[in-house]
């Protein structure tokens, strides 16, 4: 290894009593040796090697240690906290955040072989996220609206990807986009329309506490994005379908 790196580096960097890297480090130096971004809301389950994300899992367990420590908690003797460190890095990597590093649940689509091209839509699919501004949840509803191409998913499958998608640190505009990206991707609608209504925490639970705040985005695309009363349809279903709960 030492070889390979430019003289010019400090010896400190090559230093074998440095120990090893941290995995985090490690993953992060792939990432940008293959110039591919680890932004909050991107999946990176195609970079890590076997047995990293136990690795992980220990050192963000350590990282959140510290900060207890930091916020003067008394870790060692408050049998509360005790393993919250453990607890929260589990909670983090593979629930919360699982689609950082987990890969996209498996989702099988069909050929349209009956040829369908009337509009349905599927909600409302419980979301929840965290803003990647404070790490606070975000939690609603999502609404898909398709009008099928050449191929079909099952709808539970909507359920699934919307699941991955937001399980991860977002601002709300970009999850739908990439919720949007990534059905297009599964079953390439000739029109697809998406709308989240959603609860934000940071919001409700600290800044200026507005319980009752939503937020509501859609992005429409294909033919609903071109003919307004396909759009229109789509919206007069979902308020169909929310008038129901
Ligand atoms: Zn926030």
């Amino acid at each position: 290894m030492t070889s390979t790196l430019p003289s010019s580096l400090p010896s400190r960097a090559t230093a074998p009593e440095a120990g090893p890297s941290p995995v985090s480090l490690r993953i992060r130096e792939r990432l940008d040796a293959a110039g591919v971004a680890y932004l909050a809301n991107d999946n990176i389950s195609d970079h890590l090697a076997p047995g990293e994300m136990e690795q992980l899992e220990i050192e963000v367990a350590g990282k959140v240690r510290e900060l207890l420590r930091s916020l003067v908690i008394d870790i060692d003797n408050d049998h509360n906290t005790e393993e919250t460190a453990e607890r929260v890095a589990r909670m983090y990597l593979h629930e919360v955040f699982k689609g950082r590093y987990h890969q996209q649940p498996k989702i099988a689509s069909f050929p349209n072989v009956k040829k369908l091209d009337e509009i349905y839509t599927v909600g409302p699919i419980s979301v929840r996220s965290a803003c990647s501004h404070h790490l606070v949840p975000i939690l609603g509803n999502c609404w898909i609206g398709i009008k099928p191409g050449d191929r079909v998913i099952g709808l539970s499958k909507f359920s699934r990807v919307a699941d991955w998608v937001f399980s991860r640190p977002h601002i709300q505009e970009e999850a739908v986009m990439i919720l949007a990206d990534e059905i297009e991707r599964l079953c390439e609608p000739q029109g697809l329309a998406i709308l989240v209504k959603a609860q934000h925490y940071c919001m409700k639970w600290r800044g200026v506490k507005e319980p009752q705040t939503t937020m509501v985005n859609s992005v429409v695309r294909g033919d609903f994005r071109h003919d307004p009363s396909l759009k229109a349809e789509f919206f007069e279903l979902v308020k169909q379908q929310e008038s129901l709960y």
